[in-house]
């Protein structure tokens, strides 16, 4: 049998705070726990948000942390070819369709539905116009260089696959645990590309980690529901599906969820304020 492989996968858009902490240790812990080995991949595919000196300063909190990761470090950015394969993948599945309304005129025509559905994020759900968009206004639109996301047409995408679960050692919002139903159509027709990227955080995290072998994803419960679509696109694409444990969020002293922009819980703040990684650890309750 191979050793399992877990990975932390930050974004080097921040610094990393107490929450990344526990996500990271919990990978690198169980990994060595079960022989398995423990990759650290870099995900900058934003790169309006994203810095070199970010993904350094990840690299320095971690080792401080005590973790090592296998080499070479996967950087999301430098393999924009696999992404873009399996986006033409789902592309001749006749699954993707291009959609020209921008975030503020989606936001915009549910205020007028209202009560319209929104995705697990808070997003509204796409109201589905560009469907129906004749394939000759499509082409006359790409051409004249308009912008445009690639969004899955979720009911087709659904009808193919059929109904999904994952096993889920860790614990969703509601207490999900064991089987658990995905339900990608909470989703709505979600952007999988757009015209100048031809990716996004979900396309390129499922094609990563069935590329990188990784067997165990172990992260934070925000991205609980973010799982049901990463399932849809695994089993579109026929990748494996791997093992989840979602974990307890970090809370800050009003019980917030924490953010890279808070200072005080930065791990390199805690560092010069003289705070050992054992007493990090004692912290966020994994010794
Ligand atoms: N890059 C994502 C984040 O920083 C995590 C992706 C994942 O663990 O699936 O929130």
């Amino acid at each position: 049998m191979l050793p399992p492989v877990f990975r932390f996968a930050p974004s080097p858009n921040g610094f990393l705070h107490l929450g990344h902490a526990l996500s990271a240790i919990l990978n690198f812990d169980l990994a060595k726990a079960a022989g398995g080995r423990f990759l650290l991949r870099i995900e900058d595919i934003d790169f309006t948000r994203c810095r070199p000196e970010y993904e350094e300063a990840i690299c320095e909190d971690l080792r401080w942390l005590g973790l090592t990761w296998e080499q070479p470090v996967r950087r999301q950015s430098r393999h924009l070819d696999a992404y873009r394969q399996a986006r033409d993948r789902l592309d001749a599945m006749g699954l993707l369709f291009p959609a020209f309304e921008s975030r503020a005129e989606i936001a915009r025509l549910a205020v007028e539905r209202t009560p319209w559905p929104a995705d697990p994020d808070g997003a509204p759900l796409y109201p589905g116009r560009g469907k129906s968009q004749p394939a000759q206004e499509r082409h006359r639109r790409i051409a004249a260089g308009a912008p445009y996301a690639l969004r899955i047409d979720m009911e087709k995408a659904v009808a193919m696959t059929g109904a999904l679960q994952w096993q889920e050692t860790g614990r969703g919002p509601g207490g999900e645990s064991g089987i658990v139903s995905a339900d990608p159509r909470a989703w709505g027709d979600a952007v999988l590309a757009r015209k100048d990227l031809p990716t996004s955080y979900h396309l390129s995290v499922v094609v990563d980690d069935a590329l990188q072998g990784v067997t165990h994803i172990v992260r934070g419960v925000d991205l609980f529901w973010s799982t049901s679509l990463q399932r849809l696109l695994q089993a579109l694409l026929g990748l494996p599906a791997p093992l989840y444990h979602h974990h307890r969020l970090v809370l800050d002293a009003d019980g917030r969820k924490l953010s890279k922009s808070t200072q005080s819980t930065a791990l390199r703040e805690l560092r010069k304020a003289g705070v050992t990684p054992q007493a990090i650890r004692a912290m966020i309750g994994v010794v």
